[in-house]
């Protein structure tokens, strides 16, 4: 039985939106058994407030933006990355701003608010989204594709005509303490060309080499270079596993991603929920209604048990 957590405390960050270049609060505040991941726009009159639902992404071209009616939340990713990554359920994420500030480029700063903040059980079990059959879709030759598998398994592919960045493949097999070892701190990543095009048009007003990995034809602009050799690739499993943490539920199976970015991740789970043969959603409260062909729950899966108290 693996049961719903949530944080034993809030958790306040101040940091600057990507785009906007604003100064932007965000209140991690701890939410009941069932509540899932909710963002709230504590700015706005009603303080509106939208799930964090694969059906409430309305624009993945820089990033992932959920939206309901004119109201916006945007870069919500690394959040997002980070509350799959150790393991929160149910959250009351309260913004004053369009946009999830960007921070230091990664998941790290997120994790390490929440870590010290210390998550706790709750009352009711996890649910398992179960692949049950392989789904793939396709924009020109960049694929994702989901498929059975007894565990939740991130593969991901770039490949740019670039010297520094050219061809990385990277296996990832999902556990809270992995993740935060090896995927949490991995930056984003901009070419120095399409830096310059975005602030032209008055985008990516916030971005510095403070929150992202920036290259041009040849090299690493950042002092300070790579926090790991292929931290390009690494930051592609990290967004995917924020962007597909929209399903909802604690995920089962085989991610395979080839060029793959926010559109298609997006996409990819609206093709998974768009036939009801693609998956199973299934309760942890009985071991023997888990799947025939097998599902670990290893102690891997369930957490922290030294950093994140019970
Ligand atoms: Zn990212």
């Amino acid at each position: 039985m693996l049961v719903q957590r949530t944080l034993k405390r809030m958790v306040s960050m101040k940091g600057t939106g990507l785009h906007s270049g604003q100064p932007v609060t965000v209140q991690l505040v701890p939410a009941p058994a069932g509540n899932g991941i909710v963002f709230q726009r504590t700015d706005l009159e009603g303080q509106p407030v939208i799930p964090a639902a694969y059906d409430r992404v309305v624009d993945t071209r820089l990033c992932t933006t959920l939206g309901m009616g004119e109201v916006r939340v945007a870069t919500i990713e690394h959040l997002m990355s980070a509350l799959y990554g150790v393991g929160v359920d149910n959250v009351q994420v309260c913004v004053d701003g369009p946009e999830i500030p960007i921070l230091d480029g990664s998941s790290q700063p997120w994790i390490q608010a929440i870590l010290e903040a210390g998550t706790r059980r709750q009352q009711r079990c996890r649910r398992l989204m179960v692949v049950r059959r392989a789904v793939t879709v396709r924009d020109g030759d960049a694929w994702a594709r989901f498929e059975p598998s007894s565990r939740f398994r991130i593969s991901a592919r770039v490949d740019y005509d670039h010297p520094l960045i050219s061809r990385h493949l990277f296996t990832f097999d999902f556990s809270e303490l992995d993740f935060v070892q090896k995927i949490a701190s991995a930056r984003t990543f901009a070419f120095k060309r399409e830096v310059e095009a975005l602030r032209s048009m008055g985008l990516a007003l916030g971005g510095s080499l403070d929150n992202a990995i920036v290259v041009d034809d040849f090299s690493i602009l950042n002092p300070d270079g790579l926090r790991f050799v292929d931290e390009f690739v690494r930051h592609k499993v990290l967004d995917a596993i924020g962007d597909v943490a929209l399903a909802g539920e604690k995920l089962v199976g085989h991610l395979v991603l080839h060029r793959s970015g926010h559109a298609l991740n997006n996409q990819l789970l609206h093709a998974v929920f768009a036939d009801a043969r693609n998956y199973r959603l299934v309760s942890t409260e009985r071991q023997s209604a888990l799947p025939a062909h097998g599902v670990e729950l290893p102690e891997a899966q369930t957490g922290l048990p030294t950093a994140v108290g019970a």
